[in-house]
């Protein structure tokens, strides 16, 4: 089976160290430039973890970050580790093709049989059994592949920050009187808080400022002073307007979706990266048990994996919040941006 692995991010180069014995060897085709990445707070849940051990990096992750809660075996239950570390662990001796984007597909007979890749030198054809749709929320091949997105846009917004600081606790998070949450990760590098939002637009949540945000932070969450008293600029400060993503089918003939692109969970999961790589990690077992046959691989990651995800999907904390009962206003003193 040849397999084109779309997107060289967690789980895309997760899914090619777990299928390196694979012959012939996945092609990954990744858009950034070899060490570009999105830099995020991150914290990696209990769900990666089995991956992560199989590849003989579990260890290596582990002295990287910070340990977060115990599992009754004593062990984490989660890493909160900056992503880079991760994604350099990942990549150690893999070929990945970056600067180069999937564009599109090649269909016949009803199945993909095919991508269009367009890179520096122009756009080429590779021929293939099974495309992995590994390129993130707003995954290309995903729609070019027509397979349906639901996407659910959040009633709030999202503030978050980083900052060179760490914090004593590597984790924090309080739920505030309108159901909203404000939370902390903290590696060895750094901390990043994020709070949930009026959903007012980017402009007006960073209106404020920097000592404002500062002030409600240390205030609300105490946890945070340190890393909060860190930041020198908004630039380190994000706005975002968050959105859940399940598609109800995860493959059709000759592609499959894993990872952000099959589903996104609500902030305060902290789970959509070891989901993704743990739906990677199925997928190598699925494709090693049935090596030649694509359709049988794609039916067996969607049996194993429809049991563990969409349990996640249908108890989001922040999807019951959108379909539950009318949450009480914000408290006058937890409100961001905070009222005029
Ligand atoms: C601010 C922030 C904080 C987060 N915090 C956490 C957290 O604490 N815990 C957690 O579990 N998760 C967290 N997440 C989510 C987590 O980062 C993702 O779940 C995880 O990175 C998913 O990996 P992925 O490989 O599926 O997708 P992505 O990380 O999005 O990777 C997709 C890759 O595909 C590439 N790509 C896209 N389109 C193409 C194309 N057409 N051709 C080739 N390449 C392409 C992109 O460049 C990218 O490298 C956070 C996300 C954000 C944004």
């Amino acid at each position: 089976m040849r397999v084109v692995v779309a997107g060289g991010g967690l789980v895309g180069l997760t899914l090619a160290r777990l299928l390196r014995a694979h012959d012939p060897a996945p092609q990954v085709i990744e858009r950034m430039a070899a060490g570009q990445y999105v830099k995020r707070g991150f914290m990696l849940g209990q769900q990666g973890h089995d991956a992560l051990a199989e590849l003989g990096l579990l260890d290596a992750v582990r002295s990287a970050g910070r340990p977060i809660g115990a599992r009754p075996d004593g062990s984490a239950a989660a890493i909160a580790v900056e992503v880079g570390r991760v994604l350099a662990l990942l990549a150690e001796g893999l070929t990945v093709h970056h600067e180069h984007s999937v564009t599109g597909l090649r269909e016949a007979d009803g199945r993909i049989v095919g991508v269009e890749v367009e890179g520096p030198e122009g756009t080429r054809t590779v021929d293939c059994d099974l495309v992995v749709a590994c390129d993130g929320f707003r995954s290309r091949v995903r729609s070019m592949a027509g397979l349906r997105a639901d996407v659910a846009p959040l009633a709030e917004g999202k503030i978050e920050w980083m900052s060179p600081m760490p914090v004593e606790a590597s984790f924090g998070m309080e739920y505030l009187s309108d159901g909203g949450h404000i939370g902390l990760i903290s590696w060895p590098e750094g901390s990043f808080g994020w709070r949930t939002t009026d959903r007012v637009g980017r402009e007006a949540c960073l209106a404020p400022g920097i000592d404002a945000l500062k002030e409600s932070w240390s205030r609300l969450l105490p946890a945070t002073a340190a890393g909060v008293a860190g930041l020198t600029s908004m630039d380190d400060v994000f706005y975002s307007e968050p959105a859940l993503l399940t598609c109800p089918e995860w493959w059709r003939p000759g592609v499959v979706l894993v990872g952000d692109a099959a589903h996104f969970f609500g902030p305060e999961t902290g789970a959509s990266a070891g989901i993704g790589m743990a739906d990677a990690h199925a997928l190598a077992r699925a494709i090693a048990t049935h090596p030649d046959d694509p359709d049988e691989a794609c039916r067996a990651y969607e049996a194993w994996r429809g049991p563990a995800v969409r349990p996640y999907e249908a108890g989001d904390p922040s999807r019951m919040r959108l379909e539950g009962a009318s949450i009480p206003p914000a408290a006058p003193d937890e409100r961001w941006p905070p009222a005029a």
